[in-house]
C-alpha cells in the first residue's frame, strides 16, 4: 500500500507533534513497582495520580519497512532519590533500533544488553542517542526542566515491558547525588539465561 507522504510540526515545550495518530500518557500510578522506595512512591502517589511523561507520534503503518517517529516530554520529579523515568522496554522485535534526540532539558538514557551490560549515555539538545538492536532502554530525566526528546524507530517493532520486570528491573537505578547524578547498581536484578538471551537475539533476525 503505498502511503501519502506527510509534514509534522514539533512542539518540544508542550511535547506535540501536528497529524499525529497516537498520543498516551502514563501516571505515576503506571509506574507502581518501578521504584526502589515503596514508601517515598506511597507517598507521592497520595499527593496526586499526577501525569510523569506523555508520548505522541506518527505511525503511518505497522508495516515492516515503514517509520515511526514522535516526542516524549517527561516532567522532572524524584521517588525518593531516584528520578523520574519512563517504565523501559525492549522491542518485542528486537533486533529494532532507536534513536533518541535531546530537544530540552537534561535526561540519561539508560541501555542494557541481554547478557547484562550497561551503558548510560546522557541525552542534552542536541545530541542524538542512538539504540542499537537488542538493548533494552529507558530514559530518565536527571534534572530540573521537561525532558523532551524525539524519537524514530522501525514501525514494526513493538514494545516488550516484561522484559524489565521478569528480571526484577533495569540492573542500574539512577539517583540524585551532589554532582547531579549516578548509578547505583540494582541488588534484585536477575541475569538472564542463556536460552532467555538467545531468544531474544533470534527475534527478528
Ligand atoms: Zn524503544
Amino acid at each position: 500500500m503505498l502511503v501519502t507522504p506527510s509534514v509534522h510540526h514539533l512542539s518540544p515545550q508542550h511535547g506535540t507533534l501536528s497529524a499525529s495518530t497516537t498520543r498516551y500518557e502514563k501516571r505515576l500510578s503506571d509506574l507502581a513497582g518501578l521504584y526502589a522506595d515503596a514508601a517515598a512512591f506511597d507517598a507521592a502517589l497520595g499527593s496526586g495520580d499526577r501525569v510523569v511523561y506523555t508520548v505522541e507520534d506518527f505511525r503511518p503503518s505497522g508495516a515492516s519497512g515503514d517509520l515511526c517517529f514522535g516526542v516524549t516530554h517527561m516532567l522532572p520529579g524524584r521517588i525518593g532519590d531516584e528520578f523520574f523515568m519512563t517504565r523501559g522496554h525492549i522491542h518485542a522485535v528486537a533486533n529494532r533500533p532507536e534513536t533518541y534526540r535531546g530537544e530540552l532539558g537534561q535526561g540519561v538514557m539508560v541501555m542494557e544488553s541481554p547478557d547484562g551490560q550497561v551503558v548510560t549515555l546522557q541525552v542534552t539538545p542536541g545530541a542524538t542517542v542512538y539504540v542499537p538492536p537488542c538493548w533494552i532502554h529507558r530514559s530518565v530525566n536527571t534534572g530540573t526542566e521537561p525532558l523532551v526528546m524525539t524519537f524514530v524507530y522501525p514501525a514494526d517493532s513493538g514494545q516488550d515491558y516484561g522484559i524489565i520486570a521478569r528480571s526484577n528491573g533495569m540492573r542500574v537505578r539512577v539517583v540524585a547525588d551532589a554532582r547531579g547524578w549516578r548509578t547505583v547498581e540494582n541488588p534484585r536484578w536477575r541475569p538472564r539465561t542463556e536460552a532467555e538471551i538467545a531468544a531474544i537475539h533470534a527475534s527478528g533476525a
